[in-house]
């Protein structure tokens, strides 16, 4: 168990938000006062709409809502619900990160043995997400690495697109600042779970099979722990359990909104640099982010961390077909690449240079999307994730808005309750999770739809027309 080397308090400025309502500007103000006299005095013109105060970063805090301290707040179950996570992947810690910078009580239960349990290998990179890590207390991604070049090319290795801080500042501005950063998930994942420390309250081995409302309000959950079945209870329920979530489907009935097939697999494999000592490439200058596409296959190459590269082949194929190559493991799926990439280099050295325990294989889904209407009457349970809105890794955004949720759903619980406005089982629908998932599923709709754009765009003929600039409408990947 680590120690968090800083322990965080919600600023008192802006009372954890990151911003502070300034009110309307004198000139917004002034504009409004004219409408509304125009409308009271000719009532023909419509009544002008109120405008909304600005929101302004928090200069205390530098927006990230958090000030270091010696500890973190104790948890204040007078005020907060206790909050049952379901789920420790990125969105479940980030949550438990965000709860616990504020004060939120709560409990992660996840169905792994232990943090390290499962390879969890492949790479992700941030985007926006980047820059609310400081919401988290995350000032800067050790492991992370920043790409300042991308390039587009047709199998033969001809360039048909450059993009990225390399080609348009000349090699000025590469600061992390201003470019994505790639970085291992379970990376990211372990860099969340050591901001818990001490504090941490992951109960591994715990998964959830099933939860039941009490007549105090407070829900029952019923968990499987070393195949005995245990119980524990929580006033607010989190599904941060992934694409496959069961609180999800105890939520909607099961055959709503299924998972939907997105027509291709993706083959995925991390390579580490040393067994490519051969191969001499700028395309693995641990800065380049490159793909490569023949109008029906894509291969994508990025960093994984200093040492490795991650790829990522994806092709169409129908459904049982992906499921059965995926089931053949990795030997299978490496042939299936090498068989389709006769192309440019480094690409077949890297694949044939990938040991297969480093391999992995995944037919493609997402779901149609849920809407306000789906969440209204889930009591007071909710979704965030990968749960709440899967989608195709083609645009690179699964993580940076479970991420995103986390930070939201922490920001609406802290907003709606107060030493004042202390929580009531009856009260938190109304509260929080109804303006919490108005703005989830709004933000990650846009993403869900782009992300299924991008699975067709990237595996046509559209991918090899020349541009300077990412592929298929999305930013990367
Ligand atoms: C190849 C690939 C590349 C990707 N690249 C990117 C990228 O570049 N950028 C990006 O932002 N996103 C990327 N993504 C998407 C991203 O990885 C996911 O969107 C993200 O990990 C979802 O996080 P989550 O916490 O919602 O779910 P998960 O990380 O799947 O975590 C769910 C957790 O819940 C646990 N669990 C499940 N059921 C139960 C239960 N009943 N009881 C207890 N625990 C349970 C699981 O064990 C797991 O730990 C990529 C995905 C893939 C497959």
């Amino acid at each position: 168990m680590q120690t968090p080397k800083t322990s965080y308090i919600p600023c008192p400025d802006c009372k954890g938000q990151g911003y502070v309502n300034r009110g309307l500007s004198k000139r917004a103000k002034q504009r409004y006062q004219k409408a509304l006299e125009v409308h009271r005095r000719f009532p023909s013109n419509p009544k002008p709409v109120k405008p909304k105060a600005h929101l302004q970063p928090c200069t205390t805090c530098s927006a990230s809502g958090l000030i270091p301290a010696a500890q973190p707040p104790v948890p204040d179950t007078n005020t907060f619900p206790n909050v049952a996570i379901i789920g420790a992947g990125i969105g479940g810690m980030a949550l438990a990160v965000a709860c616990l910078h504020r004060g939120i009580p709560f409990t992660v239960y996840e169905r792994d043995l232990h943090v390290d349990a499962r390879s969890q290998g492949y790479g992700l990179t941030l985007q926006q997400a980047h820059t609310a890590l400081k919401g988290f207390g995350i000032h800067e991604l050790e492991d992370g690495v920043v790409s300042t070049r991308h390039l587009a090319h047709k199998p033969d290795g001809t360039v048909v697109g450059e993009w990225g801080m390399r080609k348009w500042d000349a090699g000025t501005h590469t600061t992390a600042k201003k470019t994505n950063i790639h970085i291992a998930r379970q990376a990211l994942r372990k860099t969340l779970f050591d901001q818990l420390g001490e504090a941490h309250q992951i109960q591994w081995g715990h998964q959830l099979l099933g939860i039941q409302p009490t007549d105090t309000g407070a829900l029952q959950l019923h968990l499987e722990v070393d195949g005995t079945s245990k119980t524990a209870h929580a006033d607010l329920v989190v599904g941060a359990d992934g694409i496959r979530s069961t609180v999800r489907t105890m939520l909607l009935k099961p055959q709503l909104l299924p998972l939907q097939y997105l027509g291709c697999i993706v083959i995925l494999g991390i390579c580490k640099l040393k067994a490519l000592s051969e191969v001499e490439s700028p395309l693995l200058d641990s800065a380049t982010v490159f793909q490569t596409a023949d109008g029906t296959a894509r291969m994508y190459m990025m960093p994984y961390d200093r040492e490795s590269v991650m790829w990522q082949f994806s092709f169409p194929i129908p459904e049982d077909q992906a499921q059965a190559l995926s089931a053949l493991g990795p030997e299978a799926l490496k042939q299936a690449v090498q068989h389709r990439t006769p192309w440019h280099a480094p690409i077949p050295q890297v694949v044939a240079a990938t040991e297969p325990g480093l391999i992995s294989g995944y037919p493609v889904y997402d779901r149609e999307l849920l809407t306000p209407d789906f969440t209204k009457n889930w009591g007071n349970c909710t979704l965030l994730g990968d749960a709440a809105h899967p989608m195709s890794p083609f645009k690179g955004q699964g993580a940076n808005q479970a991420l995103l949720d986390a930070l939201a759903l922490a920001k609406r619980i802290t907003k709606g309750y107060s030493p004042a406005k202390t929580f009531k089982a009856s009260n938190l629908r109304k509260r929080v999770l109804n303006k919490f998932e108005t703005e989830m599923l709004k933000r990650s709709a846009l993403k869900v739809t782009a992300s299924a754009k991008a699975a067709a765009v990237l595996h046509s003929e559209k991918v090899l027309q020349e541009r300077d600039g990412p592929r298929g409408g999305v930013s990367k990947k």
